[in-house]
């Protein structure tokens, strides 16, 4: 077998596809009968779309979104040929023709796109498939109440766009006490009205822990599949999925008085033992975790970080652990079971979803479980 440089990397991730599927099964049963789509965009928050696909699919999975055309051509010829495939960020002009030809479902963003894709299906004779996505109040994606209205009524998109889905997404599902979840819904549900009989589709994964009348026929759910809290109700935060660690690349003890890492942030207030970790921000691990903000984990024990994050290392303090304890080679936690992406996205002033798409090239990636295993 070649040599596996990625064996030597500085850190490792390991991908639990077995909890993967788990959350998937547990939010299919939470918004049932609705069925529960997969969002993989972003290469599935991170996590690898294909191999976080192929294992959904084989449990059963069948819908899929992702955000651009090329992530749907990309992922098109892995999953079998009756699985959906939405781009949630619609057409660019010119894109119709890829579009079409892989057998991609644009969603439907604007007015023009909608009848750029009526004009083109017309063109080739044939009555494409579209989701439609309505503006129920959070003034991102979608068509405002009056372009729905003329669309439903214009014959060139009635007659050419055969449409599979209807959408709208909410700008605060994840506070299930937000009175513009209700808003949005009314919204959603009066401009879905234009299109009577088409499955219609509101909630992310926050959405999916509102109760049925959020569900619609199709929930839209990602960050909850991945393990990151979803809603700020009970049970709002399923199965980890993620494991980081980074490796202990050198140990020293630094005397009293003696800096630590760029800028010399840190200073030693005591004779102290430093690890330095192959692990930096270009590998995803954020700046704003320096200066003790963020940690890593030994078999229960929390290490800050101690002075800046620099690009392809950090320090840690070892001042918790007996000497001899962590030495050069071994790995310490970086994202482990209860210390997970909420609390390490808590610690750097930001949200779950930016530390899972932040997540480096360079580590060296486990897939555990889903049905192969490490073989995908
Ligand atoms: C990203 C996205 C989702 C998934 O959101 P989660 O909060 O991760 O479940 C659903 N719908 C749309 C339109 C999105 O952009």
């Amino acid at each position: 077998m070649a040599f596996d440089a990625g064996k030597f990397a500085g850190g490792r991730l390991f991908i639990d596809l077995d909890a993967l599927i788990a959350n998937h099964r547990a939010l299919s049963a939470l918004v049932a009968p609705a069925v529960c789509a997969a969002v993989v965009k972003a290469d599935a928050y991170g996590l690898g779309v294909l191999p976080v696909s192929r294992a959904l699919s084989q449990a059963g999975c069948s819908t899929f979104f992702v955000a651009h055309l090329a992530e749907g051509l990309e992922l098109r010829p892995e999953l079998p040929a009756d699985a959906r495939i939405f781009i949630l960020n619609g057409l660019p002009a010119g894109a119709e023709a890829a579009c079409a030809d892989a057998g991609l479902i644009p969603v439907l963003n604007s007015i023009t796109q909608a009848l750029d894709w009526a004009d083109f299906a017309q063109g080739r004779n044939e009555k494409l498939p579209a989701a439609l996505q309505a503006d129920s109040g959070m003034s991102r994606l979608g068509m405002a109440h009056a372009d729905l209205q003329r669309l439903a009524a214009d014959p060139l998109f009635t007659a050419n766009v055969d449409l599979r889905l209807f959408m709208s997404h909410l700008a605060c599902a994840d506070h299930a006490g937000a009175q513009a979840n209700e808003d949005q819904r009314r919204a959603f549900e009066a401009a879905a009205a234009l299109f009577p009989g088409v499955p219609r589709s509101l909630a992310n994964s926050g959405g999916a822990f509102l109760g049925a009348a959020f569900h619609g026929d199709v929930a839209r759910c990602g960050i909850a599949q991945y393990g990151g809290t979803a809603s700020d109700l009970p049970g709002g935060t399923l199965a980890p999925v993620v494991r980081l660690q980074a490796r202990v690349v050198q140990t020293r003890t630094v005397m009293l008085g003696t800096g630590v890492g760029y800028g010399l942030d840190f200073r030693a207030d005591a004779p102290t033992r430093i690890a330095t970790l192959g692990v930096g921000y270009a590998d995803g691990w954020s700046r704003a975790l320096g200066g003790g903000r963020g940690c890593a984990w030994f078999e229960g024990v929390r290490l800050p970080i101690a002075g800046r994050v620099s690009m392809d290392s950090m320090t840690i303090d070892l001042g918790a652990l007996e000497e001899g304890v962590l030495v050069e080679g071994d790995w310490v936690d970086l994202i482990v079971g209860d210390h997970g992406i909420d609390d390490v996205a808590t610690a750097a002033g930001t949200i779950s979803y930016e530390i899972l798409t932040s997540l480096g090239r360079r580590y060296e990636r486990n897939y555990l479980g889903g049905n192969g295993g490490e073989a995908r």
